[in-house]
Order: C-alpha cells, then sequence, then structure tokens
C-alpha cells in the first residue's frame, strides 16, 4: 500500500498507523487530528469539503472539541471506517486530498494536548520481571514474588487530575521521607525521582455498574494505547505504601504521548504472552494471542547534553495481557468509562538493559549509570529530560507512537 504523500521507512506514522490525537495552530481551536508522516490531518477541513461523507459524516462539534472522548464514543468500527476511508484518500492518484488546502498540516506547526478527559486511572503491575527485581530489593530475594502475584493482575486505583500531556514539565515533588539514620521522618524534595516506562489502554466502550466485561470480549472495550510514564518518588513510596499501596510517591504526574494508535493498527504485531504458571482462573483464560511486539525506549538527556538511551524493552514480555487486566478489573461489577486510562505496569524484560525504570537500571543506586556526556545517575536530576519512544515494526510495516518527553524542574 503505496501514499501519494512521502513516507520514510523509519517513521512511526505509516499508512498503516493513522492514530487520532488532539491538536491546535497558532492559539486556535482544538481539534482531532490524525498523524501521517510529517502531517497532521485536519478532520474538520475534510468535513468542510464534505470528504467525509462516504462514511456518513462527523459532527463538527465532535471534530472540533478538546478532547476525543466524544469521538471515541463514535465506536471502533466507526473510527475505524474513518481509518480505511482516510487510507483510501492517501492513495488514490486522483485523490481530493492532494489540492485541499489547510488538510495537511506540517507536524511541527501544530501543538499537541492531552488527548482524552481522562475520567479514572488504574495502574497495574503485570510486568513479572519488574514485580521480582522490585521484590528482591525490598523483600526476599529468594520469594520475590508475592502469593497473589501469578493469579491476579495486581493493580491499584491512580490519580486521574495529574495526567498531563507530552512536552509538560514536572516540579520534582516533595514529601515525607524517612532516612537512613534518623528515627522521624522529614518533609523534603524527593531525592529518588524516578521513571515507569509503561504503555496505556484508553477505554473505548462504557460497561455496566454490575457487570463484567468477559475476557475474550475486553478488547472490544479498548479504544487504542498511548506511552505512559508513571513517576514515581521512591523515597517518598517507600516509607507511605504501608498498608495501602502508592499514594503521594505517585500521584504528582503521569505522562502520555499525544497519538492514541487504536488497538486495531497493532494487528500485524501481535504475539502470544509467557505462559502463565499456575494456570488462571476461568475468567482469566484467554484465546488467542493477546500481547503485543512492541519495541519501547527509553532516553535521559541532562540539560544541554545528548539524549542517551537507558533502557530497551518490549511490550511483549507482559506476564497479563490488556484483556486479563480488564475483564479483572471488571469481575466484582466496576464499571468502566470512555475515557478511562489503564497502564500497563512497569515493563521490564530479562536483561538488565531492558529494565524499565532507575530503581532497577542502577539497583536502587547501587549501581549507578554513566552517561555519554561523563555523569552518573541513580536516579533523575533536576533539568534531566526523559523520553520515551515505542514502535512495532516488522516487514508489513512500521506502526508507532512518536515521542513522549518531559523535562524535571527543580523543587519549589
Ligand atoms: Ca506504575
Amino acid at each position: 500500500m503505496i501514499s501519494w504523500l512521502p513516507i520514510n521507512n523509519d517513521s512511526d506514522f505509516s499508512i498503516h498507523n493513522l492514530p487520532f490525537g488532539i491538536f491546535s495552530i497558532h492559539g486556535g481551536l482544538k481539534k482531532v487530528g490524525v498523524a501521517i508522516s510529517d502531517k497532521v490531518i485536519d478532520l474538520a477541513a475534510l468535513a468542510d469539503h464534505g470528504l467525509l461523507k462516504e462514511i456518513g459524516g462527523l459532527a463538527k462539534s465532535v471534530l472540533i472539541n478538546e478532547y476525543l472522548n466524544d469521538f471515541i464514543a463514535l465506536g471502533n468500527s466507526k473510527t475505524n471506517g474513518l481509518r480505511d476511508h482516510l487510507r483510501l484518500m492517501l492513495t488514490l492518484e486522483s485523490s481530493p486530498l492532494k489540492e485541499l488546502p489547510g488538510a495537511l498540516i506540517d507536524m511541527d506547526q501544530v501543538i499537541m494536548h492531552l488527548p482524552v478527559r481522562v475520567g479514572d486511572y488504574t495502574d497495574f503491575y503485570s510486568s513479572i520481571e519488574h514485580a521480582t527485581n522490585v521484590g528482591k530489593m525490598f523483600r526476599d530475594p529468594e520469594n520475590a514474588l508475592l502469593p497473589n502475584w501469578r493469579h491476579i493482575p495486581v493493580g491499584y486505583h491512580g490519580r486521574a487530575s495529574s495526567i498531563i500531556e507530552t512536552n509538560i514539565p514536572i516540579r520534582r515533588p516533595k514529601g515525607q521521607v524517612l532516612l537512613a539514620d534518623s528515627p522521624t521522618p522529614l518533609l523534603t524534595p524527593t531525592d529518588k525521582l524516578d521513571f515507569e516506562l509503561e504503555v496505556a489502554f484508553i477505554v473505548g466502550k462504557n460497561s455496566q455498574l454490575g457487570q463484567s466485561v468477559p475476557v475474550n470480549h475486553a478488547e472490544d472495550y479498548i479504544f487504542g494505547l498511548v506511552l505512559f510514564n508513571d513517576w514515581s518518588a521512591r523515597d517518598i513510596q517507600k516509607w507511605e505504601y504501608v498498608p495501602l499501596g502508592p499514594f503521594l510517591g505517585k500521584s504528582f504526574a503521569s505522562s502520555i504521548s499525544p497519538w492514541v494508535v487504536p488497538l486495531e493498527a497493532f494487528d500485524a504485531f501481535r504475539v502470544a504472552g509467557p505462559i502463565q504458571n499456575p494456570p488462571v482462573l476461568d475468567y482469566l483464560k484467554i484465546a488467542g494471542k493477546k500481547n503485543i511486539d512492541l519495541n519501547l525506549k527509553v532516553y535521559i538527556q541532562p540539560q544541554d547534553s545528548k539524549q542517551h538511551l537507558v533502557s530497551n524493552s518490549n511490550f511483549k514480555y507482559m506476564y497479563w495481557n490488556m484483556a486479563q487486566q480488564l475483564a479483572h478489573h471488571t469481575i466484582n461489577g466496576c464499571n468502566i468509562k470512555i475515557g478511562d486510562v489503564m497502564a500497563s505496569g512497569t515493563i521490564s524484560g530479562k536483561d538488565k538493559n531492558s529494565f524499565g525504570s532507575m530503581l532497577e537500571l542502577s539497583w536502587n543506586g547501587q549501581e549507578p549509570i554513566t552517561l555519554a556526556n561523563g555523569t552518573t545517575r541513580s536516579y533523575i536530576e533536576d533539568l534531566d529530560t526523559i523520553i520515551i519512544n515505542g514502535f512495532a515494526n516488522n516487514e508489513y510495516g512500521r506502526v508507532g507512537f512518536g515521542e513522549l518527553r518531559t523535562q524535571v524542574l527543580p523543587a519549589n
């Protein structure tokens, strides 16, 4: 499938991808856009010129909107039908899109915004390598996994209000910390600021309170995926997390990438997940391939320096998949809503260079990383920028997210 628009082989935004996001230009209205190559397709401009009538049209109030929620509510068949229609217009030599002024905007001209109004945010803990590493460091090296871990996709309810888009800097958070040589805690800026490399899915369909989503229908409730950086303050987390789990060590910020890649765009990259042993309960038993072969990279870029690759992981390592997470989330009758964000948990692989957090990469500060500029890192320092990217790639083509970039500013 060849487009008349030039698309580099290494572009995340191939003809197969066509992800959705919210953009604006020159301080104008926020609109729904589609990424292709180094362009953004302005869907409202297409609607103005009657180029969406083949798919039954789309309301301007949906396309000129602060968020994707109303667009997502159209349903996966409509939004994927739109992607098929755009693909046709991007490949037809006689395409009306070629001559339409303002329909294709240079990506470097737009500002990208938070793609969805996030209702609720849930964070899972679904990488067996990550859970094992954390268990080894903080509990028992011989029995690193807690007894429930292989039976339950463990998760907790996070904070939705502090989910932010790419290019929004964060402040180093303050909190209560218990230092090793002190009998009492003090209030201080975190000394152990960390990223967590995650992928999140955005819920695309409401479920009813009191009803459970069956595991093999769960993917019908997923609109698409984003990169997710679950910022963490390890010293605050360590002091506060007993007995109810993460709180202020997590809630100060989580960053998401601006383009939501529809789940269907990853169809050609499906793989089987790890074998689950012991066998899971029936409500978590899946049919078919539920993992995705998706390369993930994390870079640290110090101020006035080049970016340095610190983690090279893959979404396919996940022990618990998205369908199981969603089935488990609703097994008690908890309803889910369009725009809810459910994050994977830190994605670590077996090798040290595939660990998805500084906690693991520096083994809690015992083995600092040396960057290209000669400085070392146990955790993230002020003015560092964390860059995450992710893409799937095979003979079929490339599908990715672009970049998620966040700079850390000093504490207030
Ligand atoms: Ca997390």
